[in-house]
């Protein structure tokens, strides 16, 4: 009889050591790159390692940043993250924090130069940079974490670190040290992702006059249509009517609203509108399978721009993102667990380490549509929520802190993911430099630190 095998048995292996530091942040997006730049001030030794072969992480799959500005305009997002911004500007490659009324502010980057700028920064701050790096697992004694194993082509190795920054996205190495973790809605839904992609010789100009003057035609969802009068650079989310008559022509689209982001280069437009449900973006057969239908939307979404949207008439596909861009998947459970309430009642905590304003902002895990709520000004992020229960020397930043499935809506944009990689890496070198817990870091001086180094926090 052929027994059933389910699992193998992995025999312990020696591991040899690639590299012995004080900070390891794993994962380099928008959080990890900000970390490891907070982490790395002041002689302290800093790694970062990124599984793909460059920085930046949704940065760069032509989404525009969003949270810079709050509900009423004014910038919350200073510090670190600005710099990075600064840097990006010289090159012509950001634009101005734009205001917009339904995503509070828009500023647009180009996905090449946040490679490029992020590259530059990381190693003029010392950090030792492992792209092609993936985290493997996790080294410990008891609940402390003492390093990471990594795996690359050049097998498995390990590397030791005092302190532990989780900037994944997905909790990898919280999940795998032990530390409770939750992935989507009571149902377990999560919002879906999307592959992004960008077309060429769009006529960016006829869309929004379109827009503006004929507003019977081209309907947005709450952005008023003299807004697109006015600015050259936008983002478009509804013309749902005209989505309405291609699915009775007989075009299968997979959402009910057309999304076009303008991109910084002439005749440029980078469309959001793939949507594959049901997708966990911690399975890499799941993630095949939604690349694959990702890329067959692609083309029927194509065609239906080049047939009802003004101005793309003559457009073309220029480039597919370099990866599916995965919304929500774990969420560790921390010591304070953020929630859709403290977003809507614009909560203050005394433990604030960024400040956040973008709404509630829920891609339903099934049919096509969108949820949003809007709090009216901003909301604190709270410290204890980068803080995992049960594992020390581990923190996290980025869209998996410990949230609610709604809480996690609003706070996941990429503005609020990089003030809290500044707090992150603030918090990790306090901790490192007293010898202490990140748990044990006296958050007072952790606000005033922040402050004093030109991050916005409400006081
Ligand atoms: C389709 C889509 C549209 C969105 N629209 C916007 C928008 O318009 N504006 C906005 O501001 N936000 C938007 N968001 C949200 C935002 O992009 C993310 O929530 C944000 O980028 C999260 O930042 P992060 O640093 O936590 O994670 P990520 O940006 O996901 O970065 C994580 C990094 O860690 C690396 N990594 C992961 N696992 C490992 C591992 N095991 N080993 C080594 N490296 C690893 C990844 O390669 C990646 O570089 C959107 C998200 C999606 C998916």
């Amino acid at each position: 009889m052929i027994q059933e095998i389910n699992f193998i048995e992995e025999v312990g292996k020696r591991v040899p050591v690639r590299a012995k530091v004080d900070i390891l942040i794993v994962g380099g997006g928008p959080a990890g790159i900000i970390a490891a730049m907070a982490a790395a001030e002041d002689g302290l030794t800093v790694a970062l390692i990124e599984n793909r072969s460059f920085l930046g992480g949704n940065m760069t799959i032509g989404l525009p940043i969003l949270g810079f500005l709050g509900q009423k305009k004014n910038q919350i997002i200073k510090g670190l993250p600005q710099k990075f911004i600064d840097r990006l500007a010289e090159r012509d490659a950001a634009s101005e924090h734009r205001p917009c009324p339904l995503h509070m502010s828009i500023t647009l980057v180009e996905p090449e130069a946040v490679k490029a700028v992020a590259f530059d920064m990381l190693r003029e701050k010392g950090v030792e940079l492992y792209l092609y790096t993936s985290f493997a697992d996790v080294i410990m004694e008891k609940n402390q974490l003492k390093g990471v194993i990594i795996e690359s082509k050049s097998g498995r190795e390990a590397i030791l670190a005092k302190t532990v920054i989780d900037c994944t996205g997905d909790a990898d190495v919280a999940y795998r040290a032990g530390v409770p973790c939750e992935q989507g809605n009571e149902q377990g839904g999560v919002q879906p992702p999307t592959l992004m992609f960008s077309m060429a010789n769009v006529d960016t100009e006829k869309l929004r006059m379109s827009i503006a003057q004929e507003p019977r035609t081209y309907l947005t969802d709450f952005i008023p249509n003299d807004y697109f009068g006015q600015n050259r650079q936008f983002i478009v989310v509804g013309l749902r009517s005209l989505i309405q008559k291609a699915r009775e022509d007989g075009y299968r689209l997979p959402t009910d609203r057309t999304i076009v982001i303008t991109g910084l280069k002439q005749g440029e437009a980078w469309i959001n509108m793939t949507r594959v449900n049901g997708v966990d973006g911690t399975d890499p057969a799941s993630l095949t399978e939604g690349e694959y239908q990702a890329r067959k939307q692609i083309e029927d979404i194509i065609q239906y721009l080049n047939a009802y949207v003004p101005g793309f008439e003559d457009a073309f596909l220029a480039r597919t993102a370099p990866f599916l861009g995965i919304r929500e998947t774990r969420r560790i459970v921390g010591a304070y667990v953020m929630t859709r309430e403290d977003i809507l009642s614009c909560r203050k905590f005394d433990d604030g380490i960024a400040v956040a304003s973008y709404p509630l902002d829920i891609h339903h895990p099934v049919g096509g549509d969108c949820t949003l709520e809007w709090s009216g000004d901003c909301y604190d992020i709270p410290y204890r929520s980068l803080l995992p229960l049960n594992v020390e020397n581990l923190l996290v930043a980025g869209r998996s802190i410990s949230t609610t499935h709604e809480a996690m809506s609003a706070i996941r944009v990429m503005a609020p993911c990089m003030a809290m990689g500044e707090a992150a890496g603030r918090a990790a070198r306090m901790a490192v430099k007293e010898r202490i817990q990140p748990s044990q870091v006296n958050v007072e001086k952790l606000r005033e630190e922040l402050l004093t180094e030109g991050a916005y926090l409400r006081v």
